[in-house]
């Protein structure tokens, strides 16, 4: 361990964010050995909270909507001498004088700093470019989102959820379940176009249409009409329909949280860049999780990844930083979705595929397909199919460090 390292160690830790990434940063680096002050400051009103439930059993109108469930349970923080801060937006860092603002007019100092501050749901032009954001337009990034969204769900109302990937496939599934008329409105030509072949978007295509939603694929918002309470009325699309609607969710993709890092000068690329340790341009400052453009030593390319799994390893790998050890081999990504009864669990990354192979698809309802590159395996879709996910994990690993 350097001197720098043994110096710092009993130094102060601020970690701004609480999400999977910041919590997590915490409590690994209090067990990596740092002894001195940790201090995670998040924005919500609430200790951090697993995110994955927001679009799936919390929307569902036969769950009790309780309290969060919490990454960690309140004792834990005081035990191991961590003090979470709710309702603290930092909103600036001076990296030479190492302190930052929060709230507008505190400051607080730092010896190391974190950033996990996730992203935020990309908006669509058409509204944002509203002066006041109509109290029916939905995104689902908090548990506050989630709340108002399942608060409008009720039998025989109108939902248009616009973009088909996980989330707003996620939602549709809940709220037709809730009765209501779900009309999802996707750009792409299939589902989930960015992230999987051809055979898994028709088996989703045909398990929600079954359900009655109604998919619209190639087709975009063209305009909006209001009500007088300035609530979204009616939306007229590009293939020349229009909608009545009650409330609209839009769904289309995630904002890297750059701007504080870009404002103290560190490097940004798609997210804020860092090196295979998690440091940012600013040695004294890493960052972590969705927010991060970082080198996967996985796939050996530059990557953004918005899961779970990817905001545990980087904390992971953050602490050992901070407290001098010695850094684990990457491990593979991996996700997944629930819809109605299916389990889909991704592993690897399919970007650049040149083949596919789909297997066991005997029943129509468990299959897999395995995308390969240069005839190596590089990723697995496993729909109802827990084997294959388990030996695609195990091939990929294999295949990419032959
Ligand atoms: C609805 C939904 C469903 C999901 N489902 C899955 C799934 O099934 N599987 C899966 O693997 N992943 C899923 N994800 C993605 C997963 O939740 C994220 O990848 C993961 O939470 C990333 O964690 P993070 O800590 O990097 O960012 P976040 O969870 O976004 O946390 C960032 C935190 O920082 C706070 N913050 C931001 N700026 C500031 C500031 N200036 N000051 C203070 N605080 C700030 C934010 O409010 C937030 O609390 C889902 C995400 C959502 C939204």
């Amino acid at each position: 361990m350097t001197s720098e390292n043994q110096t710092a160690l009993g130094g102060r830790l601020v970690v701004v964010g609480g999400g999977t990434a910041g919590a997590e940063v915490a409590f690994a680096s209090r067990s990596a050995g740092w002894t001195g002050e940790i201090i995670v400051l998040s924005d919500e009103a609430y200790a951090p909270y697993h995110r994955p439930p927001l679009s799936k059993d919390l929307l569902k109108m036969d769950a009790v909507f309780a309290d969060p469930d919490p990454l960690k349970g309140a004792p834990l923080y005081a035990k191991k001498n961590i003090e979470l801060r709710l309702d603290s937006r930092v909103d600036g860092i001076d990296a030479t004088a190492r302190t930052l603002s929060m709230n507008a007019n505190h400051s607080l100092s730092y010896d190391r700093l974190v950033l996990a501050v996730g992203g935020r749901a990309r908006q669509l032009p058409l509204i944002a470019q509203l002066e006041t954001r109509p109290t029916n337009v939905h995104e689902l990034r908090t548990l506050d989102d989630c709340a108002r969204l399942r608060s409008c769900f009720q039998t025989g109302r109108v939902l248009m959820i616009v973009g088909a990937g996980y989330i707003g496939l996620e939602v549709a599934a809940a709220a037709v379940k809730a009765g209501q008329r779900v009309i999802l409105l996707e750009a792409a030509p299939r589902v989930l176009a960015r992230v999987t072949a051809p055979v898994v978007s028709q088996f989703f295509e045909r398990e929600h249409a079954k359900r009655g939603v109604e998919i619209l694929t190639s087709t975009t918002i063209d305009n909006l009409s209001f009500g007088a309470d300035g609530r979204v009325d009616r939306v007229a699309t590009s293939d020349g329909a229009e909608y009545q609607v009650d409330n609209l969710v839009v769904g289309v993709g995630l904002e890297p949280n750059i701007e504080l890092a870009n404002d103290a000068g560190l490097e940004i690329g798609n997210g804020i860049v860092v090196d295979d340790s998690m440091r940012t341009s600013d040695p004294n400052i890493l960052a972590l999780g969705d927010c991060v453009d970082f080198h996967s030593g996985f796939y050996d390319r530059r990557v953004r990844i918005e899961s779970v799994a990817n905001a545990v390893e980087h904390a992971r790998r953050a602490a050992i930083t901070l407290t001098g050890g010695d850094p684990k081999p990457w491990q593979v990504p991996w996700f997944w979705s629930n819809q109605y009864e299916h389990s889909l669990k991704i592993v690897g990354l399919s970007t650049g595929y040149d083949e596919t192979r789909v297997i066991d698809d005997s029943a129509g309802t468990s299959f897999a397909v395995e995308y390969l590159r240069d005839g190596r395996l590089i990723a697995v879709d496993a729909i109802n199919h827990a084997a294959a996910f388990q030996s695609g994990k195990r091939r990929i690993v294999e295949t990419i460090h032959a």
